[in-house]
C-alpha cells in the first residue's frame, strides 16, 4: 500500500518537473523571437533610458611639485538602454550600450 503511494507521488513529481520545463519563460520567449525573426519587423525607437553603473575605482599617478603622487579615481559607466517597439507584431525589444565612462578625477591616463 505504501509502495503504491510513493510510486504515484514520484510520478506526480516527474509530471510537475516536465510541466515546469514546458513553461520556462526564457525558452518560451526564445521560441517566439525566432519565429518572429522570419517576419519583417517595423522597429521604431520607443524610449531611451540612461542608467549609472558603478565602474569601480582605479589609481592614477600625477606629479605635483616634483613629487609623484597617487590618487584614487572613481569610475561611473553610463549605460544607455533603447527600447524599440514593433507595431506589426505588437512587441518590444531593448538594446543596451555603454554610452560613456565618467572619471571622478581628471587625469591623463
Ligand atoms: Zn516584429
Ligand atoms: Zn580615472
Amino acid at each position: 500500500m505504501m509502495k503504491k503511494y510513493v510510486l504515484v507521488l514520484s510520478a506526480l513529481v516527474i509530471m510537475m518537473a516536465m510541466g515546469a520545463l514546458e513553461v520556462d519563460p526564457a525558452k518560451a520567449v526564445q521560441r517566439d523571437v525566432t519565429k518572429m525573426d522570419e517576419l519583417e519587423h517595423n522597429w521604431v525607437e520607443y524610449s531611451v533610458d540612461y542608467n549609472e553603473v558603478d565602474g569601480g575605482t582605479h589609481e592614477y599617478t600625477y606629479w605635483k611639485n616634483f613629487i609623484k603622487r597617487t590618487r584614487t579615481c572613481h569610475k561611473t559607466h553610463i549605460i544607455k538602454t533603447v527600447v524599440y517597439y514593433c507595431d506589426k507584431h505588437d512587441h518590444t525589444k531593448s538594446e543596451t550600450f555603454l554610452d560613456e565612462t565618467i572619471h571622478s578625477h581628471r587625469h591623463g591616463k
